[in-house]
């Protein structure tokens, strides 16, 4: 009954030749065009670049990050309607990159999300515990703060307005991929918290799993009953790398 998503994160890399180059790359591989949705999160330089690839094809698009103002005098910074004028479907929403290298809070990550929402954007908002917290046996308690701030903007009608990423911190950008069964009871965990809230929108949730997914242990993360695809970093930069995780979860 849910979707399964296979997302790019192309963080802070890429010019234009290589955007078109990654993108024609999935135009060309005749994947099923609606299983999974495969969407890119290319930086907002090259949102343009991929959204002239790909206006014809069920490939979605999306910004990495937004700011909760609408407009006004915020040099630097990209509004949920300007990634809307750009085609895009979606925004990353607190990306742990974002938490730890640019301070961004619960409470700033809460109002991106009701901005990216109000913009007509479904966020996707990441999650997820350091290496530190999962020693100390704080996995939960760090997950269930996360979520908390995020409850509010699942929604009140039949389909969620938002899709969830766990992306364990040691287990992003280090081949250290979590088992499928640690990310499955993280997974699990998450739609439990959101089931308290409404089972009919847990269940229909998206929760895509982060942290390392390579095309050889994709196929065993995307089997597991609460792992509805994959938000994926360094191998989205590989074109033969990043078909084979979404040929994993056809
Ligand atoms: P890697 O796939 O490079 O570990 O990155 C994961 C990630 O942060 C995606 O948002």
């Amino acid at each position: 009954m849910r979707q399964i998503m296979v997302a790019a994160n192309w963080k802070m890399n890429g010019l234009s030749a290589d955007a078109v180059h990654l993108t024609r790359a999935i135009l060309d591989a005749g994947l099923d065009p609606t299983h999974p949705e495969v969407v890119i999160f290319p930086p907002y330089t090259l949102l343009h670049v991929v959204a002239q690839e790909a206006k014809a094809s069920a490939l979605r698009w999306g910004g990495q990050n937004l700011f909760w103002e609408p407009s006004g005098a915020f040099t630097g910074e990209i509004s949920g309607a300007m990634l809307r004028d750009l085609g895009c479907r979606y925004v990353l929403v607190g990306h742990s990159e974002r938490r730890q290298i640019f301070a961004e809070t619960d409470a700033d990550v809460a109002r991106k999300l009701s901005a990216a929402q109000a913009a007509g954007l479904i966020p996707i908002v990441c999650v997820g515990e350091s290496e530190g917290e999962r020693l100390a046996g704080e996995t939960e308690a760090v997950l269930q703060r996360q979520i908390t701030h995020i409850l509010p903007y699942v929604g009140t009608g039949a389909q969620p307005n938002l899709v969830i990423a766990y992306e364990p911190i040691w287990a992003i950008g280090t081949g250290q991929t979590a088992s499928p069964e640690q990310a499955q009871e993280v997974h699990a965990f998450i739609r439990g918290l959101v089931a308290g809230q409404s089972e009919a929108l847990a269940k229909r949730l998206m929760i895509l799993y982060g942290g390392s997914v390579k095309g050889n242990n994709a196929a065993s993360l995307f089997a597991k009953a609460d792992i509805d695809g994959g938000l994926i970093g360094g191998a989205s930069l590989q074109a033969g790398e990043f078909l084979q995780i979404c040929r994993a979860a056809e």
